[in-house]
């Protein structure tokens, strides 16, 4: 018998604290009970169709058959550069400063592996979307959390980072709007974002994954819109929230052409591009109708109406958030996030996000997703108001 043995590297991953909750769920779903599901941050609603048939039309052209380029098709790269243009009027260079990526999760974990040594200190936003960390850890670098603080409106303190830390760690990932407190940042947040990396030698990784999923007429702002963002970092984009494509794999990573270098040839010799009909399909999402983006917003807009508004009817205190899916909810005195969740899913049959999975200062909240129809979210609204009683 073989003694198998992970690499330390396995054994340095955050504790995967979901694992009881997981346990919980799938046997309530076993047994039959009604659960609705608001754990998880993926659109319930489908692909626009024509993406659907833009795949459909491509998959059966045996061109597309064969490995892809692993620089991204020149067709999908125009239409990246293009979107970026209309959407936040920022140039960028279609062969230097776009890099098409499966998943913008895939070039989350792997950037690191192109600017980490062992050691190195990569600045991490806490509470977090877990790649940040995982990724650091593959490349051997050591995470160094940056508090998010409902004082300080869920962004980074940057002037209480150890300036010793600061001068030393070569990498900082942020995300506005932000997953999974749903805060989004200021023009003032990251004009500081610029100077520190400035000062401090540090390449900025913006993670803009919902940067189209806004609502109230508010649009969120590209990192790359401001003075000398480019010379200091990246900004990853997704497709995947934006038009219902989680399952599809395509993101893409902008800006500072040496970053965007470094990570094509970590990719390179790990992957051989995204499958070509997925490209095209992904130039159809850019480029076509972009009324179904609006639609996707005002539905969720009005599912969080339903959501926030009835928490807060029945005593909770809970803000409305401007963008991303998801509701980021106070963990009332009493319990801790983990407990709050585990009644929710034992006494309400609602599955909740204890924020404490998302990192230390998650603690105190529960992460809700709207991923659910605006009916179910009031049926949970109304399970909650029973618990009280
Ligand atoms: C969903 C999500 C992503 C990535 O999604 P992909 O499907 O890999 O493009 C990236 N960042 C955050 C914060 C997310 O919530």
């Amino acid at each position: 018998m073989l003694k198998i043995e992970t690499a330390d590297r396995l054994k340095k991953l955050p504790p995967y604290l979901f694992a009881e909750i997981d346990r919980i769920k799938k046997a309530a779903i076993q047994s039959g009970r009604d659960i609705i599901d608001l754990g998880v941050g993926d659109p319930d609603t489908p692909t626009p169709m024509h993406i659907i048939e833009q795949l459909y039309k491509a998959a059966s052209d045996p061109q597309n058959h064969r490995y892809a380029m692993d620089a991204g098709l020149l067709q999908l790269r125009e239409a990246i550069t293009s979107w970026y243009k209309s959407r936040f009027n920022v140039e960028l260079d279609v062969d230097t400063e776009v890099l098409p990526l499966i998943g913008s999760k895939e070039g989350i974990a792997h950037i690191p592996l192109a600017f980490i040594n062992h050691g190195d200190e990569v600045l991490i936003p806490d509470p977090c979307y877990p790649p940040y960390k995982s990724g650091t850890i593959f490349a051997g670098g050591v995470p160094y959390l940056m508090p998010l603080l409902e004082e300080n409106d869920f962004l980074p303190d940057l002037d209480a980072i150890d300036p010793q830390v600061a001068r030393r760690a070569k990498i900082m990932f942020i995300n506005y709007p932000n997953n999974p407190t749903s805060a989004c940042a200021t023009e003032d947040f990251y004009r500081k974002v610029i100077d520190f990396a400035r000062d401090n030698n540090i390449i900025i990784c913006h993670d803009a994954a919902y940067s189209e999923v806004s609502f109230d007429g508010y649009k969120p702002q590209s990192f790359l819109e401001f003075d000398g963002a480019k010379e200091v970092g990246v900004e990853f984009h997704s497709l995947s929230k934006t038009y219902n494509m989680t399952g599809w794999r395509i993101g893409f990573a902008c800006g500072n052409s040496e970053v965007i270098a470094a990570l094509r040839t970590v990719k390179s010799n790990i992957d051989s591009g995204i499958f070509q009909a997925v490209q095209f399909a992904g130039v159809i999402a850019l480029e076509g109708d972009q009324s179904h983006v609006d639609e996707i917003n005002s539905m969720y807009q009005s599912r969080r109406d339903a959501l926030v508004d009835g928490l807060n009817r029945i005593g909770w205190k809970v803000s409305k958030p401007k963008a991303t899916f998801y509701a980021w909810i106070p963990v009332p005195p009493g319990y801790t996030s983990n407990e709050l969740t585990k009644l929710l899913l034992e006494k309400a049959d609602i599955v909740t996000t204890p924020g404490v999975g998302f990192g230390p200062n998650g603690e105190g909240y529960i992460r809700m997703a709207l991923t659910v129809s605006e009916e179910r979210l009031a049926e949970a609204v109304g399970r909650i108001e029973r618990l009280h009683k």
